[in-house]
């Protein structure tokens, strides 16, 4: 093999991002992302998945959504293989699994006949995982033990048709139809012809595993109206079986409390991606629209002063992760590390600024009961002695309800702002706010960000659920004058998002 031109070999990766949910995307296939410089990616690809190439990565959108080819098949493959030769590191990112019903076969052929290295990444296709989201087992002990995945693009009233529907027509042996809804009711008439039943039952998943899934369950009598009577359309898979009647018992993902509701997150980007996984999990489609950031502090020299000398002090209490961070980047920079705590106390105000810590090998001294600072400042006076010396280690504006309560104490209380948030502007906040079911506050400062945007915000927020993490966040909330529906008992994420389903149930 001759790389004549001296070029680093370049390497195409054709990886299946699974039918929709980001989180159905193959480790290995994120690794792929991860690593590449080119994505060349269609429309059934999930925006959660491309965001997982390195953002200086270049994206190739191809679209190839029915009608409105953005390039052709050949142009596609023509593409790949050119950047293969360019020394790229490509991932060319489909819908579903890579060959099924996906080209895939062809793209890899044209790589291999040019000598460009690639790899498959097989992905879940949308045959199987669309039923599964739906309740429906592709195979059932009771009902089939076969199926076939077939292709629905061929009109088999017109002419040829290479499927053997004298085969399919048989309600124990579950055939499953990719792109089949431009071609349904010559489908039904083929089946029919072929003898099978009337009351043979028919799911049709549109969008499976999304949030904005529609099913709909029929017979072969009956599905033809009931496409035309509730309108659902492509993309969907279409089964034909006994095994579509499991999702009267095993019907799962719709019927979550949050399913389909569209949830504005408004905290930092770096922390959205734990409750936008939470959130998909549930069925719910979060629309991330962080309204702060965040940032150094005004003065950062008081911070790594801080750090230095921490060993001074009897306590140090971090209130966010946020803090944890900043915490280490100033050891870091003073070539320091772990050991600078020596034996002082240590106390984090959640169980997520916790794990910050253990991340760092920190085991924690100190979580109160209720994760706020009123919480923090009772257990820490139950814990010291006055002259006791107690570090704050948080963000530039906070409330002063922990200093002041331990200093009225007797206690020497240093507070060191170790970061600061700042507003991000975002333009199109008020539009995504109107596309969103619920509105979500994880703090006090992401109330003052949307403010910040959307200056008639309360007016916005008027037909919204506004959840709040917790009753100070609530409260801000409330001064800026919105009606807060939602109020976590817990102030976590996961406490928000047990409150949110909550709410959805009464
Ligand atoms: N390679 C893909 C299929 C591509 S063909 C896979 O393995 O899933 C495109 C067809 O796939 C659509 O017309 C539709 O029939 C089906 N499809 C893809 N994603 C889907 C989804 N989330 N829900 C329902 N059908 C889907």
């Amino acid at each position: 093999m001759g790389s004549s031109a001296g070029r680093a070999a370049g390497k195409v990766w054709l990886v299946g991002a699974g039918p929709g949910d980001p989180g159905l995307l193959t480790l290995k296939g994120a690794r792929a992302l991860a690593q590449c410089d080119t994505l060349v990616y269609d429309y059934l690809a999930s925006p959660a998945i491309v965001s997982l190439a390195p953002p200086d990565c270049e994206k190739i959108y191809v679209g190839k959504k029915a009608g409105q080819h953005t390039l052709t098949q050949d142009q596609i493959t023509a593409l790949i293989v050119q950047l293969g030769r360019d020394g790229k590191k490509v991932v060319r990112l489909k819908g579903g699994d890579v060959f099924v019903f996906a080209r895939g076969g062809e793209e890899a052929h044209a790589l291999a006949q040019a000598g460009v290295p690639f790899e498959i990444v097989p992905g879940i296709t949308s045959a199987i995982a669309a039923p599964a989201y739906a309740g429906i087992p592709v195979t059932h002990r009771d009902h089939n033990t076969s199926f076939t995945i077939a292709t629905g693009h061929e009109d088999p009233t017109k002419g040829y048709s290479s499927l053997d529907f004298a085969k399919l027509a048989n309600r124990k042996a579950t055939t499953i139809f990719l792109m089949a809804m431009g071609n349904l009711a010559g489908i039904v008439a083929k089946l029919r012809e072929n003898g099978l039943e009337g009351d043979t039952p028919v799911g049709i998943v549109h969008e499976g595993t999304k949030p904005t899934q529609e099913v709909l369950t029929a017979t072969i009598d009956t599905v033809i109206d009931e496409v035309a009577r509730t309108g659902i359309t492509a993309p969907a898979i279409v089964v034909i079986g006994d095994v579509v009647r499991e999702r009267e018992r095993i019907r799962w993902f719709d019927a979550q409390p949050l399913f389909g509701k569209r949830v504005l997150v408004t905290r930092p980007a770096h922390q959205a991606d734990d409750f936008a996984t939470r959130l998909w999990e549930a069925g719910a489609e979060p629309i991330l629209a962080p309204t702060i950031a965040i940032g150094p502090p005004r003065d950062p020299a008081p911070a790594r002063d801080a750090a230095a000398c921490v060993r001074e002090y009897d306590w140090v209490v971090f209130t966010s992760r946020n803090g944890v961070d900043a915490f280490f980047d100033a050891l870091g920079e003073l070539g320091r590390d772990a050991r600078a705590f020596g034996d002082v106390r240590i106390a984090a105000i959640g169980p997520k600024t916790a794990e910050a810590l253990a991340m760092r090998g920190i085991r924690v001294d100190l979580i109160p009961p209720e994760f706020v600072n009123e919480a923090v400042a009772t257990e820490l006076l139950a814990r010291t002695v006055p002259g006791d010396r107690i570090l704050i280690y948080r963000a530039q504006e906070a409330r002063e309800v922990l200093p002041e309560t331990l200093r009225e104490n007797g206690r020497v209380a240093d507070v060191v702002a170790a970061y600061a948030t700042r507003f991000v502007d975002d333009p199109d906040l008020a539009e995504k706010t109107e596309r969103a079911d619920i509105v979500t506050f994880t703090s006090s400062s992401t109330v003052a960000g949307f403010v910040h945007n959307v200056p008639h915000a309360s007016a916005l927020l008027a037909s919204k659920t506004v959840a709040a993490i917790g009753p100070i966040t609530a409260k801000t909330a409330r001064d800026a004058g919105f009606r807060v529906g939602v109020v976590a008992d817990e102030f976590t994420v996961d406490g928000l998002m047990r409150a949110l389903a909550t709410a959805a149930v009464a």
